[in-house]
């Protein structure tokens, strides 16, 4: 077993499960050998351990033995000596600046990523009003929306418009203090200090900030004592009227088995989304990129097109556009060749072939929600007036034209209709698009929008 194995798995890792999970979970751990099938760790608690053990063992474990390792089972030895929190904290200097009862060490959430700066987020229609707003707040300044609550899906920038704030905060008013982590650390920090009987602790330092950021709230959604005490954190800064920014992969009020009470607190400020991108803005992404890549790597040629074409394919996330170009430039460089279209298709086969478009029932969903501005628990719930139900059925019409979902499995996403009610919906489209025109113009352009 060499170090560099595990040092290899790591990134595998970090690629898998993400930025916030590795910094919280992965990085904390400390291999001590592989013997008889066993890999040992060193954890900071038990529960660390058993967190790691249920979420990420299988991973952990099968990625050390396709680096060559027999590894069949994960035993964890806790070490207090290791700390569970390795991240540095947000805003450096800032205790020091303004002594509090808080130790500075304790006031550390998840790294900041620098490269997440305002300078680098491109912006464009599906993202100006999300950036326009974190803008607002990092500008400091008095609080005029309270929370700032972030929502989009996968890897369209929330995470980066979080740093961004906090980046920026950290330079123009350094005594601030910012912190950042994912609603996963604050999950853990709070059991952690349950466990350790340091709740007074706990709520003294996070009733401390001035700038609290939790990205990806929805995952303390039905984990009730740590909803509790978010919402007790939340209602405590509000009143001392601090700035709180939160980010989820939904709309407050989409978020399952998350408290009512806290919902609705959740929409008390400025609720803003990420819209999933369009052609241009992922060009004007791959554009910034490649600038950047140009100048790292001297010399290399790109031709006319390929940025255009990538924009045009890869249409699932920034992070799989951005992996793609960055695996083109360290390629191009290797084999010291112009980037050309056919080099773009060699190299990049696979992520083209899995971005083929594939549509989901709940991207259709969203997408007729929001074109006939209607609310997406309506649209998937009984109400019967004309507005939701002819929506509903447009819906319903997509999801059987664009996705290869059976009627009764389309039935299920939709609130647990039967499959009869979804072929009636169905067969009410086909016979409205033949009179009415604006139906039919809608239709198009829903379908040209989910087709990317
Ligand atoms: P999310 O948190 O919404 O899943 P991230 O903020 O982690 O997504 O973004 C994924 C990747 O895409 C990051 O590397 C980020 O820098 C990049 N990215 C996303 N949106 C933009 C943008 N508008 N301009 C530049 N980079 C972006
Ligand atoms: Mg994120």
């Amino acid at each position: 077993m060499t170090d560099g194995t595990w040092l290899n798995a790591r990134n595998d890792l970090l690629r898998r499960i993400g930025r916030n999970n590795f910094v919280t979970w992965i990085e904390p751990m400390r291999l001590c050998g592989i013997d008889a099938g066993v890999a040992r760790f060193e954890v900071p608690t038990v529960f660390f351990g058993d967190w790691v053990s249920r979420n990420y063992s299988d991973q952990i474990r099968s990625d050390l033995n396709r680096l060559g390792e027999t590894v069949d089972r994960i035993e964890f030895t806790v070490s207090p000596a290791i700390r569970g929190d390795t991240a540095t904290r947000a805003s450096s200097g800032a205790a020091r600046a303004r002594p509090r009862a808080v130790p500075e060490e304790d006031l550390r959430g998840a790294a900041l990523d620098a490269r997440f700066t305002f300078d680098r987020f491109v912006v464009g229609k599906p993202n100006e009003l999300a950036h326009a707003a974190a803008r607002r707040v990092a500008e400091g300044g008095p609080v005029t929306f309270n929370p700032l609550f972030l929502y989009g899906g996968v890897g369209l920038g929330k995470t980066h418009l979080m740093h961004a704030i906090a980046n920026e905060l950290q330079v123009r008013t350094p005594e601030l203090r910012v912190l950042y982590l994912s609603a996963e650390q604050f999950m853990y920090r709070f059991v952690q200090a349950l466990r350790e009987r340091q709740i007074m602790g706990f709520k003294e330092l996070f009733r401390s900030v001035d700038v609290l950021m939790v990205d990806d709230v929805q995952f303390i959604a039905g984990k009730d004592s740590t909803q509790e005490e978010f919402f007790h954190t939340f209602n405590a800064l509000v009143d001392q009227n601090k700035q709180i920014v939160i980010s989820a992969d939904r709309a407050p009020g989409e978020i399952k088995d998350l408290e009512d009470r806290i919902k609705s607190r959740l929409q008390c400020g400025l609720v803003v989304d990420l819209h999933p991108t369009d052609y241009e803005l992922r060009l004007g992404i791959l554009q910034q990129k490649a600038e950047f890549y140009r100048q790292q790597y001297r010399g290399l040629v790109i031709s006319d097109g390929v940025l255009e074409f990538l924009a045009h394919r890869i249409t699932t996330n920034v992070r799989v556009l951005e992996g793609a170009l960055t695996r083109l430039f360290a390629f191009a460089s290797l084999v010291g060749r112009e980037i050309t279209l056919e080099l773009a298709q060699d190299c990049l086969a696979d992520i083209l072939r899995a971005s083929d478009r594939k549509i989901t029932i709940e991207e259709i969903q969203r997408r007729v929600a929001e074109h006939y501005n209607v609310r997406l628990s309506d649209l998937i719930g009984p109400k019967r007036v004309r507005t939701i139900a002819r929506p509903r059925q447009i819906a319903m019409y997509l999801a059987k034209q664009l996705t290869p979902r059976s009627l009764p499995e389309i039935g299920r996403r939709f609130g647990g209709r039967d499959h009869t009610t979804i072929m009636h919906g169905v067969r009410r489209i086909e016979e409205l698009m033949t009179t009415d025109s604006q139906m039919a113009d809608d239709l198009q352009l829903l379908r040209r929008q989910l087709e990317g």
